[in-house]
C-alpha cells in the first residue's frame, strides 16, 4: 500500500510551494507532462504553469520533465518550458527517475516527483526513493486503458483522502 501513497496531494502543480519542498527536504522536481502540466497530448502551456515554473526557478528549485510519452511529444513541450527531459520513461520503472535526477545534478532522494497517476508517477517515484506529490488530472482521459487505471485508482484515493 505505502508505495501508492504520495507524500503530498495538491489540486494543481501551481499550488506546490517552495515551503512544501523544504518540508519534504527536496531541492528538485521531476515533472510528469500529460495531465500534470497540461491536458493529455496537448501542446499548449497554461499561463499558471508558466508563472509557477518561473517562480520555482527563481527560488532555486531544479526541475526536469519525465514522461512515458514519446520524445516527439515531450521534446517540443519541454523546450517551451526551458526544461531538460526524459521521454519514453516506462514509469513506474525506476530508471527514468534516476536519469532525471542526474539531469538535475541531485540524488533521487533530493527530488520529488509530481504526477497525476498513482500507479505510474507516484508508485515509481516512491520505489525510486524520491518524494512524491499527487496532483489532480487536468481532464479525464477517454481511452479505455486510462479509464480502467482511473477506476482502479479510486479505492486508493479514498484511502489517501481518509488520512
Ligand atoms: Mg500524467
Amino acid at each position: 500500500m505505502s508505495v501508492f501513497v504520495p507524500n503530498l496531494c495538491r489540486k494543481k502543480a501551481w499550488e506546490i510551494t517552495r515551503a512544501d519542498l523544504d518540508r519534504l527536504g527536496v531541492e528538485g522536481l521531476i515533472l510528469d507532462v500529460d495531465n500534470t502540466l497540461t491536458r493529455h497530448n496537448h501542446p499548449d502551456v497554461d499561463e499558471k504553469i508558466t508563472a509557477w515554473l518561473e517562480e520555482m526557478k527563481g527560488c532555486g528549485v531544479k526541475m526536469a520533465v519525465l514522461s512515458n510519452n514519446s520524445a516527439a511529444r515531450v521534446a517540443p513541450f519541454a523546450a517551451k518550458l526551458g526544461l531538460a527531459f526524459e521521454a519514453g520513461a516506462f514509469k513506474p520503472m525506476t530508471g527514468g527517475y534516476h536519469r532525471a535526477a542526474k539531469l538535475l545534478g541531485l540524488s533521487v532522494e533530493k527530488t520529488a516527483v509530481v504526477g497525476d497517476q498513482i500507479f505510474t508517477d507516484i508508485a515509481g517515484g516512491n520505489r525510486a526513493g524520491a518524494k512524491s506529490i499527487l496532483v489532480e488530472p487536468f481532464e479525464m482521459e477517454r481511452h479505455w486503458g486510462f479509464r480502467l487505471k482511473r477506476w482502479l485508482e479510486r479505492p486508493v484515493l479514498r484511502r489517501i483522502q481518509k488520512r
